[in-house]
């Protein structure tokens, strides 16, 4: 199995590279946040997550790991996985590494994104204006997710780096240029 988990701060370009992905390598995607979008706006759960995602905070972990473990387990005979947007916190991270070997699969690799925080900025404003995502038109949200990104998320890679599947990728250029890069590293393995 192929699993991946695609990391990067908001903005990275993390949706648009697992959609070239999925293409090439047959992976199931998994994006919490379009998990989170796609709920019924009326129940409870729906209501809750929006109540953290529009103020750009993230949603608590208990809540977030049931969510994409339940996703997990609409896909058994996915031959991989990408994994967008999730594991955003150490104990993410844990609880996925944990889910998994309890299945006896596991992370292949994070593939990393580097994007700089100005870059992230406009590409996130002009993603606005086709996404009509609330948290992508607003710079002081926009700022709060970055500042949250490197905060509570940033920790996460060395997670993955102290098991040696840290690939870090230069998450600049053009959209194939990029694909190229990770599609490179994927194949190295
Ligand atoms: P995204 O589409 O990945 O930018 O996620 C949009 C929002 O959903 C985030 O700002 C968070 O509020 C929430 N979210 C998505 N994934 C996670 C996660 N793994 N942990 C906590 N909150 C998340």
């Amino acid at each position: 199995m192929l699993n991946l988990v695609l990391f990067g701060p908001p903005g990275a370009g993390k949706g648009t590279q697992s959609e070239k992905l999925i293409g090439k390598y047959g992976l199931v995607h998994i994006s919490t946040g379009d998990v989170f979008r796609a709920l019924n706006p009326d129940s409870d759960l729906a209501k809750l997550a929006k109540s953290y995602s529009d103020k750009g905070n993230l949603v608590p972990d208990e809540i977030t790991i049931e969510i994409l473990e339940n996703e997990v387990a609409k896909h058994p005979d996915a031959k991989g996985v990408i994994y967008d947007g999730f594991p955003r916190t150490n104990t993410q991270a844990e609880a996925l590494d944990k889910f998994l070997s309890s299945k006896g699969s596991g992370i292949t690799m994070m593939v990393a994104l580097d994007v700089n925080e100005g870059e992230l900025k406009t590409r996130l404003l002009s993603r606005a204006k086709v996404s009509g995502r609330a948290d992508d038109a607003d710079p002081d949200i926009i700022q709060t997710r970055i500042d949250n990104y490197n905060k509570q998320t940033a920790p996460v890679a060395d997670f993955y780096k102290s098991q040696g599947k840290l690939r870090l990728i230069d998450g600049i250029g053009s959209i194939d240029e990029i694909f190229n890069r990770i599609c490179t590293a994927i194949d190295k393995g």
